[in-house]
């Protein structure tokens, strides 16, 4: 028994040791990741036009390789991340920026956030009006305000102190979205019967520093109320970034999101698997005739593979689908892997990487 107890107390020592698993080197080797999403939701081939279809394409692509370009040119993830939501935000097609939503009353309150992986430094800002790039306000936040988080007037004022573009409500007005709203109130449905797909957009990246960023953009839901807010601003439940274990960007039913914590719970699990995997490693040893490990376990050895990945992130999406909610996410990690998880029919998506990745994606069979 009491050799029981000391093989437990040698575990959790080695599990403290392992933990935080140490950031990349500032050089890893020219490698990049990059993840970005336009919304998941009931999107089937057989309501899509193929003219739509191209259009999203498209538009999914020209965000990708913007993003992809700063970081093949050696910049940041964080500029990485904001390249990519500025272009879908000046989108129509996406339910962020120019394309948002219209809340009940027939404006438009916009929600956003950014984070740095580096530090955990994080920036957002929800329920403003009348800034046209919302992502650009979460990182002013992030980097000129005390503050992680602003919303409405006074987001708007910080807005115009920083010299931003400001824009009248109607900038934000399209007429699928108004369709939308006024189909919601004459049918008496809920958001989700009448948006068929969440049009969030988001980013995550990793740079050739070895550093991850993570950001979000939202109109949020059709119909929303009371100045609602979703997951999109919230840190860690729409938009979260670890160096220790991932960047996470999401969409879908927001309330859901917020209840599970879905970007940062999918970060934690990625990093206590690391951290186990780690401690696994070093009692499985061989040991010499002393008992002495024959050599020593560093954790910048080992790497997760990309299927405990993909298995932390949906085992997440699961728990928020067994709650009621839908949706997906898009992740990137130190080693690289860059990857979705959804549990809707489809999602507007798109990955690109050093390795010589890049495609666009639109369908859950793709
Ligand atoms: N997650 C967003 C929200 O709840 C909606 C979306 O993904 O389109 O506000």
């Amino acid at each position: 028994m009491r050799g029981f107890f000391t093989q437990l107390a040698a575990v959790f020592a080695l599990a403290i040791a392992a933990c935080p698993v140490p950031a990349l080197a500032d050089d890893q080797g020219g490698q990049w990741s990059i993840a970005i999403h336009g919304g998941a939701g009931t999107i089937a081939r057989e309501n899509m036009s193929a003219e739509a279809e191209a259009e999203y394409r498209a538009g999914l692509q020209v965000a990708l390789d913007a993003g992809a370009k700063v970081l093949s040119e050696g910049g940041t993830a964080m500029d990485a991340v904001e390249a990519v939501i500025l272009i879908l935000e000046d989108d129509p097609k996406f339910n962020a920026g120019r394309g948002a939503v219209y809340t009940w009353e027939g404006g438009h309150e916009l929600d956003a956030s950014i984070m740095d992986g580096r530090d955990r430094d994080a920036g957002a800002v929800a329920g403003v009006t009348n800034v046209r790039n919302p992502i650009l306000l979460a990182r002013k936040v992030m980097t000129d305000s005390p503050h992680v988080m602003l919303s409405g007037e006074g987001a708007e004022t910080f807005a115009a102190e920083q010299g931003l573009d400001l824009v009248p409500g109607e900038f934000f007005d399209t007429e699928s979205r108004r369709e939308a709203l006024e189909r919601m109130k004459a049918d008496k449905l809920s958001a989700i019967d009448v948006d068929i797909k969440f049009g969030t957009v988001g980013a995550v990246a990793l740079d050739t520093h070895g550093n991850l960023a993570a950001g979000t953009s939202t109109g949020g839901m059709t119909g929303k109320r009371w100045n609602r807010i979703g997951d999109a601003p919230v840190i860690g439940a729409g938009t979260y970034a670890d160096n220790r274990s991932c960047a996470v960007s999401a969409t879908g039913w927001g309330e859901y999101f917020i209840r599970v914590g879905v970007a940062h719970e999918i970060c934690t699990r990625l990093r206590h698997r690391f951290d186990m995997d780690v401690v696994v490693a070093r009692v499985t040893t061989p040991v010499d005739r002393d008992g002495n490990p024959e050599y020593f376990v560093h954790a910048s050895e080992m790497m997760l593979e990309e299927s405990a990945v993909q298995e932390e992130a949906d085992a997440v999406m699961a728990e928020v689908k067994e709650l009621g909610g839908d949706g997906g996410i898009i992740l990137v990690t130190p080693e690289g892997h860059a990857l979705y998880s959804f549990n809707t029919s489809g999602m507007y998506r798109g990955r690109a990487t050093s390795e010589g990745v890049n495609e666009v994606a639109i369908y859950g069979d793709e």
